[in-house]
């Protein structure tokens, strides 16, 4: 029979559970608390201890509706750890798990999905406003796009009228607001364990680099996503900064880090949130992870689970090699 200790007032919080808030002799989770990007830099916030001289011999239940009213000794069940916080049984990491979906459904792509349509001059019409392309270039790109019926204006200028990628990359910099960028300090092996390859692929985006252990810069070809560069700042604690690079460097970056060899990662689908929130905790239980982030981009929700404390990459949270994490993405079946 385990060894079991009433909560009681004197209890301490540990500071390895940093979204755990004292309510009366029990622990609340603030779901819903705001963590600055440059909060979530240590790895404290995912669960690890930050020495193992702090290791606490007891953790209190990080589920806010636990019934059990008890904490159990450390060692009983040490994981796994879902977001910097510790469930005592399978039945309060499912509840751990569900509050987070909910986050996550409310917050995650909040800024791609909800913030007011922002209107961007078109990038043809900018380009001329700047003088970088004269008006029969510009209505012959427009042409050669409307009889193929596909294309990015940026693409035709490119190949039908002579313009420069540069002068194109230039002006989708001007049309986002955002930095040009290129891949130099590009490292396909370090980047290819950034994310899961299958964001690379469908959201035209790379990771290039990660700069002072505090920043990571993401590439894009000719859009940004704010709804992936904030998932990305939340899931390695880096402050993520977006640029567009040009095409045909793009191009070759992202050929060289799907050639290496990425993280693990399971694609499922599953029928509803309930189900997917049921298939997570049943993961983690399995796998035992010692830290676990969840965080979603646009319809995927990417599930991060680190195997081992001693995996922890030096740059934010990124693993060194592709054992050291795994990953789930999934999807909601639309219905
Ligand atoms: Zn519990």
């Amino acid at each position: 029979m385990p060894f079991l200790t009433k909560k009681t007032g004197a209890m301490k919080v540990s500071a390895l559970m940093p979204s755990a808030l004292r309510v009366g002799n029990g622990v609340a989770w603030q779901e819903d608390e705001y963590r600055p990007s440059n909060e979530l830099a240590g790895f404290e916030g995912y669960g690890l201890p930050a020495s193992a001289g702090k290791t606490p011999q007891r953790r209190m239940c990080g589920n806010s509706e636990c019934e059990s009213g008890w904490t159990m000794p450390w060692r009983n069940r040490r994981r796994p750890i879902f977001e910097g916080q510790w469930g005592c049984s399978g039945r309060c990491v499912l509840a751990m798990v569900h509050a987070a979906v909910r986050r996550e459904l409310r917050d995650g792509g909040a800024s791609a999905d909800l913030s007011p349509h922002r209107h961007r001059v078109p990038l043809g019409l900018l380009m001329l406003a700047q003088g970088w392309i004269t008006h029969p270039q510009l209505q012959k790109a427009l042409a050669a796009q409307r009889e193929n019926g596909s294309g990015k204006i940026g693409e035709w200028l490119l190949s039908e009228c002579g313009v420069e990628a540069e002068q194109i990359t230039r002006g989708l910099s001007m049309q986002w607001g955002c930095p040009v960028l290129t891949t130099e300090g590009f490292s396909p092996e370090a980047m290819a364990l950034v994310m899961p390859r299958v964001f690379v692929e469908k959201f035209g985006l790379l990771p290039l680099r990660v700069a002072g252990s505090r920043i990571l810069y993401i590439g894009f070809a000719d859009h940004l996503d704010a709804s992936s560069a904030l998932a990305m700042e939340q899931m390695t604690g880096l402050k993520v900064e977006s640029g567009v690079v040009e095409g045909a460097q793009f191009e070759a970056a992202r050929s060289r880090l799907l050639a290496c060899e990425g993280v693990e990662a399971k694609l499922e689908t599953a029928a509803d949130k309930d189900s997917m929130a049921a298939r997570i905790t049943a993961v983690l239980e399995q796998k035992q992870p010692v830290a676990t982030r969840l965080v979603r981009l646009h319809q995927d929700y990417w599930l991060r689970m680190w195997l081992e404390s001693g995996t922890v990459g030096r740059a934010g949270n990124l693993p060194v090699s592709h054992e050291d994490v795994k990953d789930y993405v999934f999807t909601i079946r639309v219905q």
